[in-house]
């Protein structure tokens, strides 16, 4: 079955296309020649996640499917939560400092163990939320993942992409998430729940 991903965030292709395997072309809207800019700018991550597949999902005349994805840290009351990518840029806004691009994964991460430095002793718990939207025939349907860890107080790894070099699943308390292979954090992760949910909806319909 032909789907196209509706992300230019090449760790999630990549991510998609082991998780989803052979029954599936996982395309992105690049592989078509789109190149659009979606603002991801809702209160929730379902609402992001819905814009996401309208837009692309009409962009490409294809079924289609987005994901977005959420970091709660407990001691930050949810925080970064569904602004996660643009964290940084956030409390840069906030302190009155020089602006970063969203999606800049470091400076996301050093504004992350910064918050957390101001709240010594207190537990590090947090956890990934993927909601994904499947556009299919025009129709929109749900699936959820999360993945529960907590934050490191510095970084290790150099795999996956984005916070994982500070999180530590639950699963594999001794390392970080960028130090897993990519199979085994796929068998763990948010978006590895919500899009075997996703496919095994997909192949009950057949
Ligand atoms: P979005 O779903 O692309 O909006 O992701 C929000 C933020 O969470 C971005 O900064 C991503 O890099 C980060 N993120 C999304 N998925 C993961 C993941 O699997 N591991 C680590 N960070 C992630």
């Amino acid at each position: 079955m032909k789907l196209v991903f509706a992300t230019g965030n090449i760790g999630k292709l990549r991510e998609a296309r082991e998780i989803l395997g052979s029954g599936f072309e996982v395309l992105c809207p690049a592989d078509l020649g789109i190149f659009e800019d979606v603002p991801e700018n809702a209160m929730t991550l379902k609402e992001n996640s819905i814009i996401k597949a309208e837009t692309y999902g009409r962009l490409c005349g294809l079924d289609c499917f987005a994901d977005d994805t959420g970091l709660e840290v407990d001691a930050l009351g949810g925080a970064p939560g569904v602004h996660a990518a643009r964290y940084a840029a956030d409390i840069a806004r906030r302190d009155g400092l020089p602006v970063p691009h969203d999606h800049d994964f470091s400076a996301n991460i050093d504004a992350l163990l910064r918050e957390l430095d101001k709240h010594p002793g207190e537990p590090r718990t947090a956890r990934f939320r993927s909601v994904v939207t499947l556009r299919l025939n025009g129709e929109l349907h749900f699936f959820e993942g999360t993945l529960e860890g907590r934050i490191a107080t510095g970084r290790s790894g150099s795999g996956g992409f984005g916070y994982d070099p500070v999180f530590i699943a639950d699963e594999y308390p001794g390392c970080s998430v960028a130090e897993l292979p990519e199979d085994v954090k796929n068998a763990i992760s948010h978006r590895g729940k919500a899009l075997r949910l996703m496919a095994r909806w997909l192949q009950e319909r057949e």
